[in-house]
């Protein structure tokens, strides 16, 4: 029933063809994920750049699947994003990341915070602030030990909404910072307008920081900048000892990469807790 080599078109429908098939079978797949109990939280330490202590964790999704084996968020969060499962997968993150922090807290007694990341499309579901106080108020989590992540893209929208609710959610006392910064092509006006506590370098400036010139002073600039108007920086992307003698000297606040500790399961943060204690 196909025509052959009439024109470019049918040489590449055989493999749309396979593609949809694929994003129509993971979107499938992906609807029953959360009833199913496959997605699974990891958490990676972020540390006090200058100490190297634990202050808190990012929250890093995982969706283990029988049929597609372990999936990364790069593979499905786009997909999510677009077919507004996002919403309900977000709000299920939120809750465990709340609970996991808060876990930690009566396990060790210290304060640790959570990062969780936070899409677009999340942020901009009207019922996005509700969600996250009835997180913190069924897990007893104190909000500044909540941090919400969030990328320079969304900020750049600069919507009235996206200010009003980065205004509510600040009042609540919830820390909020900036992902991915530098990647943005941003007007950095943003930053003096908008409630946030922290930035975080994104890491390709972090991982080239020893390589070229141009990143060292960029990052150099980025802190500063973020210093003098008030905010921590966070160093993402962390591999190497170098990187964080680097990073000292500059006054970064705060570190996360390899160099401490990869993304880990929670018996596993845990783990890395308590053989970590300070
Ligand atoms: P991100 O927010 O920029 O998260 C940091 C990513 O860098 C993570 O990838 C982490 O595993 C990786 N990473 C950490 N340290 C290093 C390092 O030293 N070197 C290198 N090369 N990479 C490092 P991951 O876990 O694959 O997550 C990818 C992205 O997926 C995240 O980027 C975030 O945008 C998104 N994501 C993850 N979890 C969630 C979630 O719960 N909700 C939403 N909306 N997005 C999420
Ligand atoms: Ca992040
Ligand atoms: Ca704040
Ligand atoms: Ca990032």
């Amino acid at each position: 029933a196909k025509h052959q080599g009439k024109s470019s078109y049918a040489r590449f429908a055989p493999e749309m063809t396979e593609v949809s098939h694929e994003r129509l079978q993971m979107e499938s797949h992906m609807r029953k994920a959360l009833e199913l109990g496959e997605l699974e939280l990891h958490f990676q330490p972020i540390v006090e750049t200058r100490s190297g202590n634990l202050v808190g964790a990012e929250a890093l999704l995982r969706w283990n699947n029988p049929a597609l084996g372990i999936v990364m968020p790069d593979r499905f969060i786009p997909l999510a994003e677009e077919t507004g499962l996002i919403i309900p997968i977000g709000e299920w993150v939120i809750n465990e990341a709340c609970k996991a922090a808060q876990s930690w807290q009566a396990l060790t007694g210290r304060d640790i915070s959570i990062a969780v990341n936070v899409s677009p499309r999340q942020f901009r579901d009207p019922k996005f602030i509700d969600i996250v106080m009835h997180a913190l108020w069924s897990s007893e989590l104190r909000p500044e030990l909540l941090e919400l992540e969030i990328t320079e893209r969304l900020i750049l929208d600069n919507s009235i909404e996206t200010a009003e609710i980065l205004k509510q959610l600040d009042a609540g006392g919830i820390r909020l910072s900036v992902d991915d910064f530098g990647t943005g092509y941003s007007a950095l006006s943003y930053l003096k307008s908008y409630p946030f506590d922290s930035l975080k370098i994104d890491k390709s400036f972090v991982q080239d920081v020893l390589k070229e010139a141009e990143d060292a002073s960029l990052v150099r600039a980025i802190i500063q900048m973020a210093h003098s108007l008030g905010l921590d920086v966070i160093a993402e992307g962390v591999e190497s000892e170098d990187q964080t003698h680097f990073l000292k000297t500059e006054n970064c606040d705060y570190s996360q990469g390899y160099f401490y500790s990869r993304p880990m399961t929670e018996q596993d943060f845990i783990h890395w807790l308590e053989t970590n204690e300070r």
